[in-house]
């Protein structure tokens, strides 16, 4: 069974070219990385190249203007490719999202006319990979709270500091960065574009729980250098590029949790029918069956209310809270999902052999990046309540 196709209601009002999109992507994705997730993740390899396909078929310009190599579609399309993607593997889904969500858009929304010139159409074709350098050893949700440093001098800036988590870092060579140039607080950090050179170093790969065909690395900054025209967005709103950055890039993670929720969906139920036990297929034991159905049920829940966000988001809609809304509860689908899934495979779902096990290592990382759960329960608090829920 493939989900994405089955053709029921849920996606009667997409428009043909979304309709095309999702098609190409899910073509793309089952045939060029399903087959190949369970090795990259064994032997820990972020197939690059494989991400630089995606730019052949236009996948990786969705967000990007024509004018920059672009297709100029919107975010209700790259929902649809990003759920296809993280179906088939979850890290390859990273690297994809990390250029377009954390990369080109910031640009495509923040940059100058010269910037974008500079920079977009590289990262369209595919010829350069970027990454977003927000989080630091000890700022992460906490984002006001950075240290790196960005220090004017006669030719420019001179950044200093250390990041880490940063999804791509270990092969990218085009860095967003946030840094302080500024005093304490908020209104001090600025954003930059640095390209790869002096003083930039991928200091170390982190070993992490899954995701392990992506790279996510600790960034080293030591004097490197940015001209003036490499600050992107005004000097001192660093941090509402960031965060506005984020507000987008959270509906794209609950669609990465839609799609890991549906893999886990579609492994179950194959599994399910064919398992034999008790003289039959395990799929007559209501146990079995329930679980399923309520998963089933709770994915077209989460996918309706990410591709709303989607929606809102296209239609230049503030999507701060529907944002957060769709990842809250996306995530969670997608970790009781890939629960589900092992429990329903038994022994082997505990098996490295089979899929279950490694999506329920991916899958738990949706409810950490770009804000935990906590932090969107935040997010929607605020929203709902104003400064009464702020402490
Ligand atoms: C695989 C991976 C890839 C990543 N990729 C990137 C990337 O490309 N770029 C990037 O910049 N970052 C990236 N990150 C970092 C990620 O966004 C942070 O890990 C995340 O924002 C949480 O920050 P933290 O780890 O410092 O946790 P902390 O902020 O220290 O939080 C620790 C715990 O405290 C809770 N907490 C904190 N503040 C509050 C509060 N106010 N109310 C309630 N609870 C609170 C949190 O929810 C969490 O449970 C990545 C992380 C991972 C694991």
């Amino acid at each position: 069974m493939n989900a994405s196709a089955d053709g029921n209601g849920l996606y009667a009002l997409l428009s043909d070219e979304h309709v095309q999109i999702r098609d190409m992507a899910n073509e793309f994705a089952q045939t060029r990385i399903a087959p190949n997730a369970e090795n990259w993740n064994r032997d820990k390899h972020v197939s690059v190249e494989t991400v630089r396909e995606m730019a052949d078929l236009g996948l990786l310009g969705l967000l990007a203007p024509e004018e920059f190599g672009g297709a100029g579609l919107d975010m209700t399309a790259f929902c649809l490719v990003m759920e296809e993607i993280s179906a088939a593997d979850v890290g390859t889904s990273v690297s994809f999202a990390t250029q377009l969500s954390l990369t080109i858009a910031p640009l495509v929304n923040f940059g100058t006319e010269e910037q974008k010139q500079r920079w977009l159409p590289d990262l369209v074709s595919g010829a350069r990979f970027g990454c977003y350098n927000l989080t630091e050893p000890d700022a992460g949700s906490d984002t006001a709270s950075l240290r790196t440093t960005a220090v004017e001098d006669d030719d420019g800036w001179s950044i200093s500091g250390t990041k880490t988590w940063i999804s791509n870092g270990g092969f990218a060579d085009l860095f967003i960065v946030f840094a302080r140039t500024d005093g304490p607080g908020a209104k001090g950090v600025s954003a930059f574009v640095v390209d790869a050179g002096e003083g930039l170093t991928a200091s170390r790969e982190i070993p992490k729980m899954g995701l392990h065909s992506s790279s996510t690395a600790e960034i080293a900054f030591d004097g490197v250098r940015a001209e003036r025209d490499q600050m992107l967005g005004e000097r001192g709103a660093g941090l509402s590029v960031a965060l506005a950055t984020l507000d987008s890039g959270r509906i794209v993670i609950a669609a990465q949790a839609v799609g890991i929720a549906r893999a886990a969906l579609e492994l179950a139920i194959g599994y399910a029918t064919e398992r034999e036990a008790f003289g039959g297929p395990i799929a007559r034991f209501q146990g079995v069956q329930f679980p399923i159905a309520e998963i089933a049920a709770r994915i077209d829940a989460a996918r309706l209310l990410t591709l709303h966000a989607a929606c809102l988001r296209d239609s230049g809609a503030p999507v701060n809270e529907i944002g957060a809304k769709a990842k809250l509860l996306a995530s969670q689908v997608a970790v009781d999902a890939a629960d589900m899934a092992v429990q329903t495979l038994g022994g082997y779902g505990y098996s490295a052999e089979f899929a279950a096990e490694r999506l329920y290592r991916d899958a738990r990382i949706t409810k950490l990046y770009e804000g935990t759960s906590e932090i969107q329960r935040m997010v929607i608090s605020r929203s709902l309540m104003g400064s009464a829920a702020r402490s």
